[in-house]
């Protein structure tokens, strides 16, 4: 496989090379990685993306679904211009008001939410999540969801995207590390569970129970696969049974599938929340939400000061530690404020949401209209495409289905202008037009018809 070779993405190629000198495999992070070299884009417009050789791109990643009002909005721009301009610096390292608003916000749209602490990613929100749940049981383990990500650190990078010779039985998954440098210990202590198997799930989590802090989920797995209301419905008992805090990771699914995340849609309250993404308006943010007395362990004793001040010490014990010189950080909780109010008015995510079925019903008979066995997976404004049939509730019903071909149209989208990475999901933002959508089922017409040859 070439991937993309094409003659319009010369500087894009040399840049990487150049790139590759002094940055190991010429990215950041692991992910933006692509055969045989990804592109270097340069700017980023409304639902549009340019490269550095001046092609433009309908732009489906949008930075891995952060980006729901697209780039540059307007409404983002001016809050975070007006922060900056009256505050007369980025950061103050003391509380301010705005915490406290995206808290109260947080509360009103989040079921399981609270309280709420602020962190800088994704990653390190559920982290502190977990921390909490070890913190309120006085447990050890954690159990996570095979094919589930929730950040790229030790304890929770074990079986995001197991090789199945590794990851044993599907009713008692294994766990595989996914990283060279993971400690033995995390492999250990980090108990591995099938998605959409409630009598599988049931059993492991009566086996560990006495030593399960916390089950951690993605409650739509990828943004993309759902979890059934009846194993959502029974997870929730058994982990409460059983005295294990359940973690939502709505780091993708926040904002995304309703403006309270999941949880909203399937009617179940979390203990903790993980919120990362779109928080941020397009800025690194994450979250923690969660029922009061596991997020007042964090505030127990933090400093002798606290207790003078009032607030309540909960449990006599030392406290949580959580810290972060850039937690709450204004200028990203006005992009956040300012992101969920565009997302609030009337109509707004009804509309995001139908122009997404759009897209989707409109791929689907495209591919159809070539014979090729093609389904849309997902909710809200997030899907992606598989080329295969069946049901698909896990990661092993997910490895089935036709990468080859999948990422073999992909390459030729991006010569087409319709960019994500190659087998990535969509993601839709409420700029992306109905033209668009136009031009990108027009684009995979065209993509098929040329890997197809016909
Ligand atoms: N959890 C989920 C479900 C995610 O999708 C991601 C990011 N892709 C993370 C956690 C980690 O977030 P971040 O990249 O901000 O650390």
């Amino acid at each position: 496989e070439n991937g993309l070779v094409s003659e319009s993405t010369q500087t894009s190629a040399a840049l990487f090379k150049k790139a590759c000198k002094v940055i190991p495999g010429g990215v950041t992070a692991n992910i933006k990685y692509f055969n045989p070299h990804p592109l270097m884009m340069e700017k980023g417009k409304g639902s549009k993306l340019f490269d550095v050789d001046g092609n433009e791109y309908i732009d489906y990643l949008l930075c891995y679904g952060a980006l729901i009002l697209g780039h540059g909005h307007h409404k983002v721009f001016e809050a975070v211009t007006k922060q900056m301009m009256e505050s007369g610096t980025t950061i103050f390292g003391t509380p301010h008001k705005m915490e406290t608003t995206m808290a109260e916000k947080l509360i009103e749209l989040y079921p399981g939410i609270e309280m709420v602490r602020y962190t800088n990613s994704g990653l390190e929100a559920t982290l502190l999540a977990i921390r909490t749940a070890v913190a309120y049981t006085g447990k050890q383990k954690i159990a996570k969801f095979e094919g589930h990500y929730h950040g790229g650190y030790d304890q929770v990078l074990v079986s995001v995207n197991p090789d199945m010779d590794r990851a044993g039985e599907a009713a008692a998954p294994k766990a595989v590390g996914e990283s060279r440098g993971l400690p033995d210990y995390y492999l250990q202590n980090t108990v591995i569970l099938p998605f959409n198997d409630l009598e599988a799930t049931e059993k492991i989590l009566r086996d560990h129970a006495h030593e399960l802090a916390g089950v951690i989920l993605e409650p739509i797995q990828g943004g993309i696969i759902p979890a059934n209301q009846d194993f959502m419905t029974g997870l929730r008992k058994i982990t409460e049974e059983l005295n294990i805090v359940l973690i939502f990771d709505e780091v993708k699914t926040g904002f995304r599938l309703s403006l309270g995340g999941a949880q909203k849609i399937y009617g179940i309250k979390p203990d903790i929340t993980a919120l990362g993404k779109v928080l941020g308006g397009g800025f690194p943010i994450g979250a923690i939400g969660g029922k009061k007395e596991m997020m007042m362990i964090s505030s127990a004793r933090g400093s002798r000061d606290i207790l003078t001040a009032g607030a309540e010490n909960t449990d006599k014990q030392d406290p949580l530690y959580h810290s972060g010189t850039y937690n709450g950080h204004p200028t990203i909780l006005a992009a956040g404020l300012a992101t969920i109010n565009v997302l609030e008015q009337e109509g707004t995510m009804d509309k995001l949401f139908a122009r997404t079925q759009l897209l989707r019903k409109q791929l689907e008979e495209v591919y159809k209209s070539y014979g090729l066995t093609m389904q849309t997976l997902g909710m809200g404004s997030i899907f992606n495409i598989i080329l295969g049939e069946g049901n698909i509730k896990n990661y092993r019903d997910m490895s089935q289905s036709n990468t080859k071909l999948r990422k073999q149209i992909d390459y030729e989208l991006l010569k087409l202008g319709v960019y994500t990475k190659p087998l990535n999901r969509y993601s839709m933002s409420v700029v992306h037009t109905e033209e668009d959508i136009h031009r990108t089922v027009a684009a995979h017409d065209e993509a098929i018809k040329r890997v197809l040859n016909k």
